[in-house]
């Protein structure tokens, strides 16, 4: 039954749903946490801004990390080792491990669900080599460990899960935005409120646990392999709770974004054998990277990119991005396992890749920070007595998540293998900690009230600027300011930008007032959102003072570990976020002990000891 909301004199139709849980993101994190709950037959609700299999998933091209030694040798602990490394020591130990360790058995239940995975001779599933993951604890060489189903993995696993949730009687609200959370006064989440798109009114999802999956933020930046709805939502609910957000000034920049266009060329092609080229013809991460080349990891193989245009060895008329060749590769191979990349590639740099280089640049790819979990997907609400409390009713899964196991960098093919571990064992915890007896919640008026206010708010927003300016300008900025190298300079400048343009933000003009497919009123709640995401990100970069990962700062890079301070920096940062734009910066330790002690089958400790980061 529907209830009636005045506000400003402006009515809203309401209505209220009580489950167990309700799940917000239907991208691979979010399916397979709600397939894992209605699995266990919770009463679970998935809500989803755009249809499920329209997800950034579905982009997921190059495929899914997992030892097993399908093409040659391989074990969870060089997958860990390889994490570790990857991460430049800022991922937690534990979920690392956890990562690494169940991944095979993840995957395979992804083949037991459905997923057409590529084939062997054999028939067992196809791997190829992926940037930085290698044999013997990073001695090399290359590991085939990245799963694939052609180059449309993640389309592949989305498909599956969507099927399989449906299966399991999962409820789907397809095409409803979420707006906030429904917190308590004592801090339990109960819920939360969205607004269907396609008929204005709002929904209340009263629940026991809510799962965030909303993906990462990475359309806070102008150029950017994302979809244009990746937009932070669910990590500004967080901030906008008055919990910390984690590590965002880490922000990958994947080597190969078509030039201009920004759409992704998976590593893949580098795995198959693809390389990089300067403007003198010379394959220049040979230089670099001796030992990995072109499959060094993505923070490595960006910078040497940047560095080879700033030296004026860059291609093309303004001599400013680097050729990507596979035009020496069997067409045959090509067509089977690189389908999609070629039809990108002819589409959006009209280039045939049998013939000829493809022009590539670094682009924005993932976001390493988000929402502070655990390895069981629990939200943290860190205090000094206790880095590792929980909070109560929240989880948070996928991209949005930060578990932390990429830590200051992420492997590639490592982020849809954490989406499907994480979505899983949310699912179980989940079954563990909600009580199936106890009443359901009731929605907290106060806070109903504040999520009303600002969206009515938004939608009668009338001041000088639009949405899209407001926008560009926070994209531009955070280009400019905090990209693939940074300096004390570009970054104070980038805090004094995001701050005034926080400011800037009451002079927002929206100007469709419909509540039905407005986009105009999406597209400004998620600017809201995307703001949240940028000042942390650019706020915590200023902060840190060392390079690390994809945090690469030129005014800190000499010493032995390039610039890394693991006395003073190896910690998180955490980050809250203040209604008046005012962020407040602390730290978290890094999770140092393994799950498995080394007696019984777990790593050697030794080995993953901090030492210099070189390929
Ligand atoms: C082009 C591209 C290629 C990639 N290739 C690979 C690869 O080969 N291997 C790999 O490991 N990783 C890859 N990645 C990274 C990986 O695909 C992503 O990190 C991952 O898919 C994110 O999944 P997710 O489930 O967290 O979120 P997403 O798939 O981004 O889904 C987010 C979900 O949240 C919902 N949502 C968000 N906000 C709201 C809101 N306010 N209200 C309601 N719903 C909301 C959306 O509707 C959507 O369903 C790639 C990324 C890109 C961009």
């Amino acid at each position: 039954m529907a209830n009636t909301y005045n506000i400003n004199g402006r009515a809203y139709e309401v209505h209220d749903h009580y489950h167990d849980v309700v799940v917000l993101g239907a991208g691979g994190a979010g399916l397979r946490a709600t397939l894992g709950m209605a699995e266990q037959g919770l009463r679970t609700a998935c809500v989803t801004k755009v249809f499920p299999t329209r997800s950034h998933t579905v982009a997921a091209q190059g495929g899914i990390a997992a030892s097993l030694e399908n093409m040659g040798p391989d074990s969870w602990q060089w997958h860990m080792y390889d994490t570790v490394k990857g991460s430049d020591w800022l991922g937690d130990t534990d979920a690392m491990e956890y990562l690494a360790r169940e991944a095979p058995a993840a995957v395979y239940e992804l083949e037991h669900y459905g997923v057409p995975f590529s084939r062997t001779e054999e028939g067992k599933i196809y791997q190829r080599p992926f940037g930085g993951h290698m044999q013997n604890y990073g001695e090399g060489p290359a590991v085939q460990r990245t799963c694939a189903a052609a180059d449309r993995t993640g389309h592949a696993i989305l498909h599956t899960l969507y099927g399989q949730s449906i299966r399991n009687k999962a409820e789907f609200y397809i095409e409803y935005f979420g707006l906030d959370l429904l917190m308590n006064e004592d801090g339990t989440c109960e819920g939360l409120v969205a607004w269907n798109l396609d008929d204005g009114t709002i929904h209340r999802f009263n629940a026991k646990m809510v799962v965030l999956a909303t993906g990462g933020y990475g359309r806070c930046y102008f150029s950017a392999t994302s979809a244009h709805t990746i937009t932070g939502d669910g990590n500004a609910m967080i901030a906008r709770a008055g919990l910390p957000l984690q590590d965002m000034e880490f922000v990958q920049f994947h080597p190969t974004g078509i030039y201009g266009a920004g759409c992704l060329i998976t590593e893949g092609v580098r795995g198959e054998g693809g390389y990089l080229v300067n403007s003198e013809g010379e394959r220049f991460m040979e230089r670099y990277a001796p030992s990995a080349k072109d499959l060094a990891s993505r923070d490595v193989v960006s910078r040497c990119m940047t560095i080879e245009i700033r030296e004026g060895r860059g291609v093309g008329p303004n001599k400013d991005h680097i050729f990507l060749h596979l035009d020496h590769l069997d067409p045959d191979m090509l067509a089977e396992r690189l389908p999609g990349i070629s039809e990108s590639a002819e589409i959006f740099a009209g280039v045939d890749v049998t013939k000829e280089p493809i022009p590539v640049l670094p682009t924005v790819h993932y976001n390493m920070g988000g929402i502070p979990t655990n390895y069981w997907g629990e939200v943290l609400n860190p205090t000094k007595d206790d880095p590792n409390a929980v909070a109560p009713g929240l989880m948070a899964v996928g991209e949005a998540a930060c578990a932390s196991v990429h830590g200051a960098n992420r492997l590639g093919s490592n982020s849809l293998i954490d989406l499907v571990v994480f979505g899983r064992a949310a699912a179980i915890k989940a079954g563990k900690v909600i009580d199936r007896e106890a009443p359901m919640p009731t929605p907290n008026q106060a806070c109903f009230d504040k999520i009303m206010a600002n969206f009515d708010m938004v939608r009668h927003a009338n001041g000088s600027q639009t949405t899209a300016q407001l926008r560009l300008k926070m994209q531009k900025s955070m280009q400019n300011n905090a990209a693939v190298f940074r300096t004390q300079e570009t970054l104070e400048q980038g805090c004094k930008e995001m701050a005034a343009l926080w400011g800037e933000m009451g002079e927002m003009k929206v100007t469709d007032r419909s509540l039905i497919w407005n986009s105009d009123l999406m597209e400004s709640l998620e600017l809201q959102n995307l703001m949240i995401n940028a000042l942390p990100t650019v706020v915590g970069a200023e902060a840190r003072k060392e390079s690390r990962g994809a945090h690469a700062r030129e005014d800190y890079k000499d010493g032995p570990l390039g610039g890394r301070d693991d006395e003073n920096w190896r910690k998180h940062t955490l980050a809250w976020v203040a209604e008046n734009g005012d962020v407040k910066l602390d730290y978290r330790p890094v999770i140092l002990d393994p799950l498995t002690s080394e007696e019984e089958g777990g790593i050697d400790l030794a080995k993953i000891a901090p030492k210099a980061r070189v390929y």
